[in-house]
């Protein structure tokens, strides 16, 4: 066979834009902070573990492992032989009621199983949004400080992300008036995510009730992401969205992935929380389902298991996990009180994280938040997330479901840290 003319160049060019939003991940914030770091470092005899207290995934803890009522409802779908085919495109309807059914436990109204559309995680559910929410020239709200995969869905299809102010001194609130001040005819709905990634807060029924209402005013429908739902041990306890739905229509998205521990699962869904049948109306749901006939769906196994996951899992070990991320909040941010350089302004009653602000003037050796990641990564192998993958500059997000002596640990790294490259003598 003739040897083929070597070919002049291939007709592929990058796509510049898809380039450009691995800055807006998680995962690739936390490759570049890890990326100078070598294991066992350190030096001093002794090997020191790395603290992973950038990623919200606590499932390597034994502490955190999920409930074993959770596992047998896999095995038990696994075992039945009733599992091993193509789902259907909107996920298989004994998963979707019962999840209907979980989620209107907390409802003023009953969901119904046409409600629900099963997701590959969470994460696929907001793919999903964005993709129908985008049309040429639209844009989305989404919160700063925030979960940037938002903004990278709604970039990749072609819609304006915009961003509204959570008010850190207001426990996280919303801005409202922000809100108000950049909506437009053009603007289709804003994102809140309740409890709060990365802030670690939890909204009031009478706080939730304002973005309704404001919602309405504008036009636009609320995104809620509540895959942290009842993740909470503070003071307030959770209130979902949709319980404002005849208010503004609502999208709920959520998964089992971090309230059972099990992010590699990939089950989420999309709600439609929505008594006034809007959605029905101007063709949401429609463009949902013509979205989901062109999109890979969740393991049929996974959706197999969720009504004896959700019907069997013990308040026992919904409980036991509360009490674990009471006993680190607390941790956390007792000894983030006395770590110079680092203010944190509100103690966290929900989710897994925290954030906390950088005063760079006391550290003359560090450039910026990335710069401070990697540098603890190299020094302390403990590893945080820069605010820069949050869209809030010079602040940490710090994640404390991790095992309490881990976080002990890796909190007096932080400490020795500071203090190293502090100007300050204290
Ligand atoms: C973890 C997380 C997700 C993704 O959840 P999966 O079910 O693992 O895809 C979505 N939104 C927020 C705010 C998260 O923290």
């Amino acid at each position: 066979m003739a040897a083929a003319a070597p070919a002049a160049a291939w007709n592929f060019a990058p796509n510049e834009a898809l380039l450009g939003l691995t800055a807006h991940s998680v995962r690739g914030a936390l490759g570049r902070v890890k990326a100078g770091m070598v294991a066992d470092g350190g030096g001093g005899g002794g090997a020191r573990p790395v603290i992973p207290m950038g990623q919200g995934d606590p499932s390597l803890f034994p502490c955190f492992r999920t409930a074993p009522e959770a596992v047998d409802a896999v095995a038990g779908a696994l075992r039945s032989g009733e599992h091993n085919c193509y789902s259907s495109c909107v996920g298989l309807e004994p998963a979707r009621r019962s999840i209907a059914q979980h989620l209107s436990n907390d409802l003023p109204y009953e969901l119904s199983p046409d409600d629900v559309y099963l997701t590959n995680g969470c994460a696929q559910a907001i793919e999903i949004i964005c993709s129908v929410l985008a049309r040429p020239g639209a844009n989305i709200l989404v919160p700063r400080p925030g979960y940037l995969f938002y903004e990278a869905r709604a970039i990749f299809n072609g819609m304006e992300a915009r961003y509204f102010d959570l008010l850190p001194e207001k426990d996280w609130e919303v801005d409202i008036n922000g809100v108000q001040a950049i909506a437009d005819k053009n603007t289709v709905a804003m994102v809140i995510v309740n409890p709060g990634n990365p802030c670690g807060n939890v909204y009031s029924y009478e706080h939730l009730a304002k973005v309704a209402e404001t919602a309405r005013n504008l036009g636009i429908f609320v995104i809620t992401d509540e895959v942290y739902a009842h993740l909470t041990f503070g003071e307030r306890k959770f209130v979902p969205m949709g319980v404002f739905a005849a208010v503004a229509p609502v999208f709920t998205l959520g998964s089992i992935s971090k309230r059972w521990v099990v992010p590699g699962w990939r089950l989420g869904w999309i709600v439609t929380n929505d008594p006034n049948d809007v959605f029905q109306k101007t063709k949401v749901v429609d463009s949902i389902k013509s979205y989901l006939d062109i999109s890979s769906d969740p393991p049929t196994f996974v959706q197999g298991a969720i009504p004896n996951l959700l019907k069997n899992t013990k308040d026992e070990f919904f409980n036991k996990t509360i009490k674990i991320l009471r006993e680190t909040a607390d941790i956390c941010w007792e000894k983030l009180k006395g770590i110079n350089a680092i203010t944190c302004p509100s103690k966290p009653e929900g989710s897994m994280f925290v954030m906390v602000k950088l005063d760079l003037t006391c550290l003359p050796d560090i450039k910026d938040d990335m710069d401070f990641c990697c540098r603890l990564a190299k020094e302390e192998l403990v590893v945080l997330l820069p605010g820069c993958a949050v869209g809030y500059k010079n602040w940490l997000r710090i994640t404390f479901a991790i095992d309490p002596s881990s976080l002990e640990d890796g909190l007096d790294r932080l400490r020795s840290f500071c203090l190293r490259h502090s100007k300050l003598t204290k």
